[in-house]
């Protein structure tokens, strides 16, 4: 048992020990001086007369006696290292069981070193070094005069452990001892720790050594890379390139042999460039190859950087949808990719140097290249849209985006640009302004735009003057579509619009607004016959016939104009509205002419407007009436029929007359209805008078119809309808027609016609003269009864000239068998003129002025009773 102070002083000593072995670590570069310290600091510490240290060289052994204290016998230094027995039992228990044993002189007995010059060993203390759970040495104290106890050993156990620790990291480090020779040791360290990669290969070019950097460079080991052949990690270009060049023996010589330039495979398939040096090795035979590579790891690693991202940049560059090109300092092309050159339509070589700059389209080459350098001489990037001429003449719109690049000192050096053809979005957009600004049919300008130019104008009024606007509408535009087609139609409006522009000056704005309806604006009017010229070329040129395909066909055009001078008011929307009431006139005025806005035209419309919205709501309140005239003989003033004429009694402004409603009626559509409340009344009033003898069963009912109404798809089963529910035979019913209904001579009237004809019901032609008809109409369309017009007879007895006229009607109508009818008659004079010349019936104020139903009836009674009383 050891003393308590004895305890601490072996503490202390052996704390110092595990000190000094751990700071001596570095000087401690062999095993043997390592287990030499830890056996002398043991028997320092234990008190033991001597100690020993075997090695063990595997777990069986052999044991072979390495170092002694050196209080044993000096001799035992020049016999070791001293091979042991095999058979020597305590050192085997001790590597069976791993831990300390004590031992006595019974059991020691096999340990006999008696040969070394060792004394016999009394009592042992064995203290096995354990690494990785292997016994590799065991420490044999012996002889203390104290006695051994396990509790020492314990406390050894630090120092034991330190021991092991400092022997693990020097093998670790230590050189195989694979030669002798101290210089080949020292050449294999060197080979094992250069940064160059070396391989070393037999005859057969199979690898039989390979160094840390090449395991690094390759990305193998060196215990996988041996006996493979060096082409797996130097791949050759050509079959056995390697053998008769790169490593052929014969070619190698023991100095300076040239380096030859290779290609590196890693494991993961990558390639780098490297250059091998091959060198003969002398002592391992004259057929072993030393392989030297260059660029070591670190140089090829830089080196492979710019290669890597050079060929990355290839790659992208040759792929990319832009235009690639680097320039110099001289704006020089240094650099394009093929995209580029395909862009611009010329080869690479027209493109370098200064050759890309011709690519650019003449008109667009020198504002460009002035921003251009603006930009990037002030180290900007700089974006533009321009074009590009091709060699065949095309142009090519791109977008260019410029970088200035700086040197290793940043001046700048030069631009890199891309290109991107962009010419389909420029075509894109262009298409898109136009359909937003122009009028697709005739590529005039359309609403909006006009509104712009408008605002325009009137911006600028103070200084340019003032301007007119023209509002125009094709007269009969729209039986022109329904006869011939909407191509033809379209034909016609793509002629209009181009007599239009004929019209103009360029400055001028021609637009078409929709359908049949254009605008002129006139600016800088030095006085207002500027317009009225215009309006004047309009209506000539337009008069001109115009060729649609084959089809010869003549149109004209109303036109209202109005002028902005300035003065307030003058609003868009304000001038378009004057312009459009001016029109209105102009077709009132019997179209193909031109009016002048003017402020009484604007309040005469708006009480048209006000008619028009109080018009809704007439025919509810039964606010219409039906006035009749009779229609008498010339000969004897016999009531043969009468003519319906509509009414309309204005709560305020009283009985109007048809002129001042009939057109805003046929504009809202209510004429139709409105029409088949007269023939209901007018017919069911005729069948009244007739029953009550007031009339000739014989007699006919006169209705009027608009040339609009001839277009309305019911009109006949309408009219069909009232006649029906009336009980009055078609014959009966007479239709009065202007002639302007038959002058349009569409497929439509001319149906509608017939099928009235087909009814039964006879048609009259009224205002007889005033129109253009022909005479032929009155055959086509089976004309039964001629009105002529009032203006002719009103001065049947003053004017010769009328009186011609009305004669030859008469002839006319006669031989055409037609019957004749005398309006506007209001003097007997008159009346017996015209029966003198054969005119059948009359009508006008001297029968009667047109009145209601109840007052008719009486007056037909007066003339039934007068006759009677004849
Ligand atoms: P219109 O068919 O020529 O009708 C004859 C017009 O001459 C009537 O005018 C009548 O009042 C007027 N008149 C008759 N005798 C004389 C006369 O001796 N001296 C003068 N100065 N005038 C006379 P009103 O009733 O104002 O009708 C005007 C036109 O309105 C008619 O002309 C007719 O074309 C149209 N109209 C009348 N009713 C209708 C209708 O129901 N439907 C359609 N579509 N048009 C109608
Ligand atoms: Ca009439
Ligand atoms: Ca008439």
């Amino acid at each position: 048992m050891a003393l308590p102070h004895a305890d601490r002083r072996q503490d202390h000593t052996l704390r110092s020990a595990i000190d000094r072995m751990q700071q001596d670590a570095d000087q401690l570069t062999n095993k043997l001086k390592i287990y030499q310290s830890t056996v002398d600091e043991l028997c320092h510490i234990t008190g033991s007369r001597g100690g020993l240290v075997i090695e063990c060289l595997n777990q069986t052994g052999p044991f072979q006696l390495l170092v002694t204290h050196p209080a044993v016998a000096p001799t035992v230094a020049h016999t070791l290292p001293y091979e042991l027995e095999q058979q020597t039992e305590c050192l085997n228990v001790i590597l069976q069981r791993k831990e300390a044993q004590i031992f006595f002189a019974p059991q020691l007995e096999q340990l006999n070193l008696s040969p070394l010059g060792i004394p016999p060993i009394t009592h042992m203390i064995a203290l096995p070094l354990v690494h990785n759970n292997n016994t590799y040495a065991i420490i044999a104290l012996f002889n203390s005069p104290i006695p051994y106890d396990l509790e020492l050993a314990k406390r050894c156990a630090p120092l034991l452990s330190t021991s092991t620790c400092i022997q693990q990291s020097i093998q670790a480090s230590e050189v195989p001892q694979f030669n002798e020779q101290p210089w080949c040791s020292t050449l294999h360290n060197l080979v094992n720790h250069t940064h160059m990669p070396i391989i070393c290969i037999n005859a057969e070019h199979e690898v039989i050594r390979f160094n840390h950097a090449a395991e690094q460079s390759f990305g193998v080991t060196a215990e996988s890379a041996t006996g493979r052949a060096i082409t797996e990690f130097l791949p050759e270009r050509f079959p056995n390139e390697h053998r008769i060049l790169t490593f052929n023996p014969n070619r190698i010589k023991e100095k300076a042999t040239p380096q030859t330039k290779l290609t590196g495979r890693q494991k993961n398939g990558n390639t780098f460039p490297m250059s091998a040096t091959p060198l003969r090795e002398r002592d391992t035979g004259a057929r072993a190859i030393l392989v030297m590579l260059c660029p070591n790891l670190k140089l090829e690693s830089i080196n492979r950087q710019p290669y890597v991202e050079i060929e990355r940049f290839k790659a992208v560059s040759d792929l990319a949808p832009i235009g690639i090109i680097q320039t110099n300092k001289h704006w020089e092309a240094e650099y394009v990719n093929s995209r580029w050159c395909d862009i611009c339509g010329y080869g690479r070589n027209d493109v370098m140097q200064l050759g890309w700059i011709n690519a650019i389209h003449p008109d667009d080459v020198s504002s460009l290249l002035e921003q251009l350098r603006d930009d990037i001489v002030i180290g900007n990037e700089f974006s533009e849209e321009y074009r590009l001429l091709t060699p065949i003449g095309n142009t090519v719109w791109v977008q260019l985006q410029a970088r200035p690049l700086l040197d290793h000192s940043d001046v700048i050096s030069g631009f890199i640009a891309t290109i991107m053809d962009i010419t389909y979005r420029k075509i894109t957009d262009e298409k898109l302004r136009k359909m937003a600004e122009n009028d697709a049919l005739t590529g005039l300008t359309n609403r909006a735009l006009f509104h712009d130019r408008l605002e325009h104008a009137l911006s600028r009024i103070e200084r340019h003057g003032p301007f007119a606007i023209l509002c125009l509408d094709l007269d009969g535009f729209k039986n022109i579509n329904d006869t011939l087609g909407h191509d033809a139609g379209d034909l016609l409006l793509i002629e209009v619009a181009k007599r239009l522009l004929d019209c103009v000056r360029s400055e001028d704005t021609v637009a078409r607004f929709g359908g049949d309806e254009f605008m002129i604006l006139v600016e800088g009017l030095v006085d207002a016959s500027v317009a009225a010229n215009v309006a004047e070329k309009v209506l000539t040129t337009l008069r001109q016939p115009m060729l649609l395909g084959e089809q010869e066909v003549f149109i004209s055009t109303s036109i209202g104009i109005t002028f902005a001078t300035g003065q307030s008011k003058c609003t868009p929307k304000n001038l378009l509205k004057q312009a459009d009431i001016a029109l209105y006139r102009a077709k009132e005025e019997g179209r193909n002419n031109y009016q002048y806005f003017s402020p009484e035209l604007e309040e005469a419309s708006k009480s048209r407007l006000l008619l028009g919205n109080s018009l809704y709501r007439a025919m509810e309140r039964g606010e219409f009436e039906v006035f009749y005239q009779i229609q008498a003989t010339t000969s004897q003033s016999q009531p043969m029929g009468t003519e319906a004429l509509l009414r309309w009694r204005h709560p305020e402004q009283g009985l109007l007359p048809p002129q001042a409603f009939i057109p805003l009626l046929e504009e809202s559509g209510l004429i139709a209805p409105v029409s088949r409340w007269l023939w209901q009344q007018a017919f069911r009033e005729h069948k009244r008078w007739i029953e009550q003898s007031l009339l000739p069963p014989e007699s006919h009912i006169s209705i009027n119809l608009s040339p609009r109404q001839l277009r309305d798809a019911q009109l006949i089963r309408n009219l069909e309808n009232a006649i029906q529910e009336a009980g009055l035979s078609a014959g009966q019913v007479v239709v009065e027609l202007t002639e302007s209904s038959l002058i349009t001579d569409s497929n439509t009237t001319r149906q509608t016609l017939s099928n009235i004809k087909a009814l039964g019901v006879q048609l009259a032609l009224d205002d007889f003269g005033t129109g253009y008809s022909s005479l032929t109409y009155l055959k086509r369309f089976s004309i039964d009864i001629i009105k002529i017009d009032q203006s002719f007879v009103r001065d049947i007895l003053t004017d010769s000239e009328d009186a011609a006229i009305v004669q030859a009607v008469l002839a006319l109508s006669q031989s055409l068998s037609l019957t004749t009818v005398a309006e506007g008659v209001d003097t007997e004079e008159k009346l017996t003129t015209l029966a003198q010349w054969g005119c059948e019936l009359h009508q006008g104020y001297l029968l009667n002025k047109p009145c209601a139903a109840k007052q008719l009836s009486s007056k037909l009674e007066k003339l039934c009773s007068y006759k009677a009383a004849e």
